[in-house]
Order: C-alpha cells, then sequence, then structure tokens
C-alpha cells in the first residue's frame, strides 16, 4: 500500500482537479526531474493565484499564501517552512510548481477544503466547507504550533521558526522487538524504544520544539501507521530502536549506535536491521508492501530531496550520539525501512545500541545511558533545523 500511493504521488501523467465548478485535466511535467504543474493550469479551476517578483514566487489558494524561491525545494506558510520534493522553475515563461505541495500540503493545511487522492492523482474541492479558514485546524494527534515570530530565536536552540517532531518507540505491544540479553529483569527492546522516547519528547519541548509520540504506551502501530503521525505540522520523523547480533561468534562482541536513512539496503548487516524492524510487519494484520513497487519507488526516491535532507539529519544525529556512546561509532546506514518509507519528511531511524552487547545492554537501559543518548539526539535534531533555516534564509536557487 505504501508503495501504491507513493508510486501515484510520484508518477502520475496528469491530474485530475475536481471543483463544484467543473473539471479540470492538468497535465504532469517531469522534465526538471521531480513532478510539476504548470501553475497557470491551476489559475480557473482552483482561483490560483501566483506572483514572480526576482526569485521569489508567492501562491495564494484556498485563502492560504505560499511562498517559494525559484531553484530552493522548500515552501514556507504561516510560521512554518517546509522541505519539497522538487522546486518551482520556469520554462518557457510558465511558472511550474512542485506536485508534492499541490499534492501534500494545500489539502494538509486546507482544513477540509481540499481533499487529495493518491490512487487516481486527484485533487477534490469540498463543496460544502463555504468560509475559508486561514488557520489549519491541525490532525487530532499533532498538537497546534505556537505563533513563533520569525524575528525572535528561541534563547535556548536559536531557532526561529516552529518545528514539529514525530518521535516513533519501535515495537510495543504484542510485538516486543527484540528480547533484550543484556538488559535487565524482563525488559525488551519496546520498553527502551518508550523509555527514550518519552525522554526524548520532554527534551525536545523543554527546547521549545513541538513534539508528538507515536505511542506513549504500550501499545503496537502498524509501520504503514507510524508515518501518517507526520502531517502538514511535521518537519522530521525520528524512530527509536535497538539492535541485537543473532546467535553466534559475533554476538556479544559487536556493539555502538547507527542511524539509517531510507534507501536500498547495500551490506549483509543493513539487510539484517532491515529485516529485523520489517519483521514488525508479521503482527499485523494489514497486507505489506509487496518488494517490486517497492524497490521501483525508492530508486525514484533517491533522486528526491527528501534523502538528501535525511540522510543530513541521519549524519547529525550519528555524529553526536556516536560521540557519547560506550559501543562506538557504527557510521550512518541506508535500508530500505517501511517505517520510513511513508513519511515524506526527513526521516530517520537511530538504533541505540546492541542488547546482545554485555556493555550496551546495561547503558541503554540505564537512566544516565537514556539521558545521554536522549541530550545527543536533541542536540543533532537542533542543528540539523538550524541548517535549515539557514538555507531558507539564503533563499534563490539551491544548486
Ligand atoms: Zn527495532
Amino acid at each position: 500500500m505504501i508503495a501504491l500511493l507513493l508510486a501515484a504521488l510520484l508518477l502520475p501523467q496528469q491530474v485530475l482537479i475536481a471543483t463544484p465548478r467543473g473539471n479540470a485535466s492538468v497535465p504532469v511535467s517531469t522534465e526538471r526531474g521531480p513532478a510539476a504543474v504548470a501553475a497557470s493550469r491551476l489559475a480557473q479551476p482552483l482561483g490560483l493565484v501566483a506572483s514572480l517578483e526576482g526569485n521569489a514566487v508567492r501562491v495564494t489558494v484556498g485563502g492560504r499564501t505560499f511562498d517559494f524561491d525559484l531553484g530552493a525545494p522548500f515552501v514556507r506558510t504561516g510560521d512554518s517552512a517546509y522541505p519539497l520534493v522538487g522546486a518551482p522553475y520556469v520554462v518557457r515563461d510558465t511558472l511550474f510548481l512542485p506536485l508534492h505541495w499541490l499534492a501534500d500540503f494545500v489539502p494538509r493545511l486546507s482544513a477540509g477544503r481540499y481533499r487529495w487522492d493518491p490512487i487516481v492523482a486527484r485533487l477534490d474541492e469540498v463543496a460544502s466547507v463555504a468560509p475559508v479558514v486561514l488557520t489549519p485546524s491541525p490532525p487530532t494527534a499533532v498538537p497546534p504550533a505556537p505563533t513563533v515570530s520569525a524575528n525572535a530565536p528561541n534563547p535556548i536552540t536559536g531557532l526561529r521558526l516552529a518545528h514539529t517532531v514525530v518521535v516513533d518507540p519501535g515495537h510495543g505491544g504484542i510485538d516486543p522487538g527484540n528480547p533484550g540479553l543484556h538488559f535487565p529483569g524482563r525488559l525488551a527492546e519496546k520498553d527502551i524504544t518508550l523509555a527514550i522516547g518519552r525522554l526524548l519528547r520532554a527534551e525536545l519541548l523543554r527546547r521549545g520544539l513541538n513534539v508528538v509520540l507515536t505511542r506513549s504506551t504500550d501499545t503496537l502501530i502498524d509501520l504503514a501507521d507510524r508515518p501518517t503521525f507526520c502531517r502538514a505540522a511535521c518537519d522530521l520523523f525520528v524512530s527509536i530502536h535497538v539492535n541485537s547480533m543473532p546467535r553466534g561468534r559475533r554476538q556479544g562482541s559487536v556493539s555502538g549506535v547507527e542511524t539509517y536513512f531510507l534507501s536500498d539496503a547495500k551490506t549483509e548487516d543493513q539487510k539484517r536491521v532491515t529485516q529485523m524492524e520489517n519483521d514488525a510487519m508479521r503482527f499485523e494484520t494489514t497486507t505489506p508492501a509487496a518488494d517490486g513497487p517497492l524497490a521501483f519507488i525508492l530508486r525514484d526516491l533517491q533522486l528526491n530531496e527528501y534523502l538528501r535532507e535525511s540522510a543530513r539529519l541521519a549524519e547529525l544525529v550519528q555524529g553526536r550520539v556516536s560521540a557519547i556512546h560506550p559501543g562506538g561509532d557504527r557510521g550512518v546506514q541506508q535500508g530500505p525501512f517501511l517505517v520510513l518509507a511513508a513519511a515524506r519528511r526527513p526521516a530517520i531511524l537511530v538504533e541505540t545500541g546492541f542488547a546482545t552487547h554485555a556493555d550496551d545492554g546495561p547503558f541503554l537501559a540505564s537512566a544516565l545511558g537514556q539521558r545521554r543518548i536522549v541530550n545527543a539526539i536533541a542536540d543533532g535534531i537542533v542543528t540539523y533545523l538550524l541548517e535549515f533555516e539557514r538555507k531558507l534564509a539564503v533563499g534563490g536557487p539551491a544548486r
């Protein structure tokens, strides 16, 4: 299902705009890589108004204003900025806007006025919504972003914009994750990831960020549902896990932290971790995505902005955590994690250490160890967001 959704989002030939005033078919262009649509083709069906001044693109649709810069894969609206798959560009006097913006941000920030159906690439304007609501009513899982003046940096972090981080403690409920050979008592991976996730939420809140936990208790959330917590008001998706080695000669000797971003698995070790984490699907009732389409979509995703952003986020978090981790640095890794595939935001998965290692296990289960890991992950996230805000401020072509 994830693969199908992504396929429809990334690869449609045209988009159908359906409104009470009639329907319009808008061709999708891929001549500059990521899918884009001509702003002029959206003017009539959506009442979209676009203006271009130098590099600055301003688009108003459904009562909401979006600001872009030509060549920059970002969009700003209200107090928030979001990375995009693709950037606005001009070809033969025609302004093209990323399809990702139209299919994702327009409906999600429209307070129910627009709905996107990824299966048939169709954007519906819902007739019954009469008033234009300027402030989006966020989905229940996402707390409303506080109003932050773009000129007042947060005294702790120096960040100027509101950011929301989704923290995903791996496993839960009937899925214990790995059994935790060197955890005290009867703790399993799901308990450690929950403890670290809750501490990470508290630490990020203390630093002025908005945080959504995919679970705050011992419950199982389907892999496919976890990224849906990362909606319009979400900048980053961070999944927390604990690694383990299979029985054998190497079981007790491998230690340390590694951070994954979405890609094809390259090495045997990466395949092992990917298989282990995707294995949570056997506890689920929904049909998993097939290998074939996912592999196909991944090739497409490798071109997109989220991969570069996810890789950078992974690098920063890995650098901070490995600096305080007694088990050492196993580096940034890549794997086709289902939990990351549908986030459509910069998304990473942190394997915080090895339950099968005699030092890593107790470190991960200790209050001090968890506190140090959480501070390090938070440092990495804040550093990434500061970089992100600096890129926005520069504006202009990103390449
Ligand atoms: Zn796990």
